[in-house]
């Protein structure tokens, strides 16, 4: 399974449309910084949020997923800056986790 990266930015949480493309509905507004993992609902505390086939993913559906994550972002153009981003970001939730203890 291919990873890719998402960016989000401000957005519907869903959008029902009818057969002709008409919106029906659409749910609440989420900020940059709500993503939940498609697959456990968990935050997902990577940005960018790892994808694969549409798929958000939390850090420990990653890898579950896609047993070769960590090879797959390294061979990208931009690789080694994403490993390093999500490196620190895990860390600081470890360390926000710790500090409300
Ligand atoms: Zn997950």
């Amino acid at each position: 399974m291919k990873i890719t990266v998402w960016h989000p930015e401000e957005r519907r949480s869903y959008v029902i449309y009818d057969w002709d493309g008409n919106v029906l509905e659409e749910g609440p507004t989420l900020s940059a910084d709500e993503v939940y993992c498609d697959l456990c609902n968990e935050e997902v505390i990577f940005r960018p949020v790892p994808v694969a086939e549409g798929y958000a993913l939390c850090d420990n559906c990653m890898p579950k997923l896609v047993p070769d994550w960590y090879d797959q972002v390294l061979n990208r153009p931009d690789g080694a800056d994403i490993l390093e981003a999500w490196y620190e970001q895990r860390y600081e939730r470890r360390f926000k986790n710790k500090a409300s203890e």
